[in-house]
This record gives C-alpha cells, sequence and structure tokens, in this order.
C-alpha cells in the first residue's frame, strides 16, 4: 500500500514539476521575444528618425554619414516618393523592393511594424510617411531578424534540455523524498494496526474466560447458583478487567486525539496522596506489604485532581503487583523551588535498563505471562505518563533489578498564596514554570 502511495506522490511531484518548468521556460522566452522585439522596434525607429531628420539636408549624405554608427546593426532602407518610386535606399537585399512595395499597396495605416519572410530570411520592418518642402515621402527601415529568433529557439531548446535533465536527476530524489515523508505515517499505522491486534487480543481473553464459564453453568442447569458462585464470580472479575480494560483504550483514543477533557483546579496534593495510601493499605495488607505514607503535608497543585490520582494510584498499584510478599513500598510528596516530586519506592523486582525504555510503550510487559496473571495489559504507565505529560510534568525512572525501583512523578511547582487559604478563599495559584495543558 505505501509502495503504491510512494510512486502516487513521486508521479504528482513529477507532473508537478514538469508543469512548473514548462511554464517557467515559455514564460520566460516569450520575455526574451517581447524585449528583442521591443528593442527591435526601438532601433527601428531611431533610425527612421535619423533619416527623416538627415531628408532636411542631403539625404545620400546625411545617411551615409549615419551609416558609421547602424552599420554593424544591419539595417537596410528604401525611401519612396509620392509617386511610389524610389527616392533613395540603402539595400542588400533586393527582395526588400517587392516586399516593401506590397507594404506601401496595402494603404494601411502608417507608422507600422510588421514582420515577413522573404528567401528564408525573416524581416523586422518599420514604415512611417512624413513631409517636407520638397514633398509628400513613406520611408521603410528593415532590419534582419533571423539570428535574433534562432538565438530565442536556442535558448528554449537549451532551457528544454536542462528542465528535462532536472526532471530526469529530480525524480529519483522525489521518490526517496517521498519515502523519507512517508515514514513517519508508516511507523504510525504499523503502530495503530499494533495497538488494534493487542487491544483485541486482551479483549478476546477475558471473553474466551467468561465463555467458558456460561457453558459450565450452561450444563448444571438443574444446580442452585449458591453452588455455582466460583463460575459467577470468575464472569464478574473478567468482566471487570474487560471493562476496565475499554475504559483504558478509551482515555487512550481521546488522549490521541487530543479531545480528553482536564477539569483543572487547585487541590491538596498532600491530602490526595494520603488518601491513596489509605486506599491501597488493605492490597499491601494482602501481600504482607509495609506501605509508607511519606507525604509532606500542605503541598498544593493546579490541575485535574482525579487524573493526578489515577496516575499515582497507577504507580502504587504497580509498586504492590511487582514487589514481592514482605516488602516495601513507600509514597513520598515532597516539594522543591521548582517542582513538585511524588516518588513511589519499592523493594520490587526492579527493571533493567532495556526494560526502563520500554515500560511506557502501550501492551509492554516485561513478563507478558505472569503480568497478565496479575491483571495487568501494559496500559498503566502509558496512561500515567501521558497524564503528567499533560500536566507539564515527567515520570522518571530508577530501578535495580531485583532490588527494586522509583518511579518519580516530576511536575512543575505552583505557588498557593496562604492568607487567601485562610481566609477561606478559593487558593489562588502561580505557577512558577511555564506550565499548560493541553
Ligand atoms: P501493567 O498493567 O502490566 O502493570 P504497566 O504499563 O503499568 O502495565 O507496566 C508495564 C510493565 O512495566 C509491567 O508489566 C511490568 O513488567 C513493568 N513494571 C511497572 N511497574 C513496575 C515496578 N514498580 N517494578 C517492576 N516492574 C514494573
Amino acid at each position: 500500500m505505501f509502495a503504491e502511495i510512494k510512486r502516487k506522490i513521486t508521479v504528482f511531484n513529477t507532473l508537478i514539476l514538469i508543469i512548473f518548468m514548462c511554464m517557467f521556460i515559455f514564460l520566460l522566452a516569450f520575455l526574451v521575444k517581447w524585449s528583442l522585439n521591443l528593442s527591435g522596434e526601438m532601433y527601428l525607429t531611431d533610425v527612421a528618425k535619423e533619416i527623416i531628420n538627415a531628408e532636411g539636408g542631403s539625404v545620400t549624405e546625411s545617411v551615409e554619414s549615419m551609416d558609421s554608427v547602424h552599420e554593424k546593426f544591419g539595417y537596410q532602407y528604401i525611401l519612396w516618393n509620392s509617386s511610389n518610386t524610389v527616392k533613395n535606399m540603402k539595400l542588400e537585399d533586393r527582395n526588400l523592393i517587392t516586399k516593401g512595395y506590397e507594404i506601401l499597396l496595402e494603404n494601411t495605416d502608417f507608422p507600422r511594424f510588421n514582420t515577413f519572410m522573404t528567401d528564408n530570411l525573416e524581416y523586422r520592418g518599420y514604415t512611417i510617411k512624413y513631409s517636407n518642402n520638397a514633398g509628400d515621402y513613406t520611408l521603410q527601415v528593415f532590419q534582419q531578424v533571423s539570428t535574433e529568433r534562432s538565438i530565442v529557439a536556442y535558448v528554449i531548446s537549451f532551457l528544454l534540455l536542462i528542465g528535462a535533465g532536472s526532471v530526469a536527476v529530480l525524480i529519483p530524489i522525489s521518490y526517496f523524498l517521498a519515502g523519507k515523508s512517508l515514514q513517519p505515517i508508516k511507523e504510525t499505522f504499523e503502530d495503530q494496526k499494533k495497538f488494534i491486534a493487542n487491544a483485541s487480543h486482551e479483549l478476546r481473553t477475558p471473553l474466551t474466560v467468561i465463555q467458558t464459564n456460561i457453558e459450565v453453568l450452561k450444563l448444571k442447569e438443574d444446580d442452585t447458583i449458591c453452588n455455582n458462585t466460583k463460575w459467577l464470580d470468575n464472569i464478574a472479575s473478567e468482566s471487570e478487567t474487560m471493562a476496565q480494560l475499554i475504559s483504558e483504550l478509551l482515555l487512550l483514543a481521546q488522549a490521541e486525539n487530543h479531545s480528553l477533557e482536564m477539569d483543572v483546579d487547585n487541590f491538596d496534593l498532600s491530602a490526595m496522596c494520603h488518601q491513596l495510601v489509605d486506599l491501597m493499605e488493605t492490597l499491601a495488607h494482602d501481600k504482607m506489604i509495609s506501605l509508607i505514607d511519606s507525604v509532606e503535608d500542605e503541598i498544593y497543585f493546579k490541575g485535574d485532581e482525579q487524573r493526578l490520582k489515577q496516575s499515582v494510584r497507577i504507580l502504587l498499584d504497580n509498586a504492590i503487583k511487582y514487589t514481592k510478599e514482605e516488602g516495601r513500598v513507600e509514597l513520598c510528596l515532597t516539594q522543591g523551588k521548582r517542582h513538585v516530586i511524588i516518588a513511589v519506592k519499592d523493594t520490587g523486582i526492579g527493571l533493567t535498563e532495556e526494560e526502563k525504555a520500554k515500560v511506557f510503550s502501550r501492551f509492554y510487559r516485561v513478563d507478558d505471562a505472569r503480568n497478565r496473571a496479575s491483571g495487568g495489559v501494559g496500559l498503566g504507565l502509558n496512561i500515567a505518563d501521558f497524564i503528567v505529560k499533560s500536566h507539564g510534568g515527567k515520570i522518571k525512572i530508577e530501578s535495580t533489578p531485583n532490588v527494586g525501583s522509583t518511579f518519580s512523578i516530576v511536575l512543575p511547582r505552583s505557588n498557593i498564596k496562604p492568607e487567601s487559604k485562610k481566609n477561606g478563599h478559593k487558593n489562588e495559584v502561580v505557577p512558577t514554570d511555564d506550565f499548560t495543558i493541553e
């Protein structure tokens, strides 16, 4: 599919290039022709003026004296008197007498310019009528323009040749650049494909479990519900997994479309962290893990409380999940000059450098089978990372395999004016760092 798009882009680019090149060449040729024509006409007018001026004296002498000036341009002329007979002339090409006579008889308005061919030679002519004391005259000045025309033709063919050469060189370049510009789209497309495949796979697993459990229940049609709670519990638990996965997928989709709404307000971050420790206590207790609350009080933050709570919860949940029984998990909240740091420390299985680089990727699980059993689908850290980034922060990981990990959410600090808090007013937040929520 991408090869076809790449080919189409190259063809399209090449066509556009050819069209522009042709337009440019013909415009240039037109301008060259137009300016040569104009200067040629100006030259003929000048020569005619000088000849007419010279007519006041001795025509032959005056014109001969001008020859030195115009000789190099190769003008020729015929001076006709009122009875259409030649009074004077300077001609190299005798055919011009016949052509000049024809123009004279055309009886059109003069002065006028015309271009004509005689004997395979192209001429530009200028015909003007004038009168002096001696009578009425018609002057025709001619200039051969075949060389001029061949220069224009030469310029056009030269430009066309350069154009064709450039197109030949630019086709492979355009093909290469089309490939380069398609690369990020290709990667996103591959990512989407992988994402859909992973999401369907993750949804299929609980669905299969639910279907199997329903089949079992169908076989026990006459049995009481009480005797089959095990199967119903399985169905309930898998439905919950599916519901959570769907809501996570929805959140990621909204994040990708930039349509995730953030409910930004000033809130007590310390209180939120204390509350989370209380909430996770039972989970930790079940694994005999000591959950330590090292949260500094009176730390406030401007952001979406529920989303940040979700991020910290993901980190705490992972810390408990990936720490063996009788281990230790600690939630710390501190405030520096510029940052607020929420750190989740554990004495768990830890991560290698390679794993650390991958944990934020969607559906990534270090130990696929074991982590699936613990309920994780590999979306948690991706979601947490997105939320934290939306608050202008980042998640840092320090970890040593089999020793433990520290996941730190580093957020830009917001300053609260304590007096407004004491007065019972809404906290006024002055961000110290540049901080925007996308
Ligand atoms: P999951 O839902 O599988 O936990 P996450 O995105 O939250 O997905 O985490 C991705 C993977 O990172 C996990 O499967 C696990 O292998 C690893 N991981 C996350 N937190 C920790 C931790 N505190 N200690 C060790 N490994 C962790």
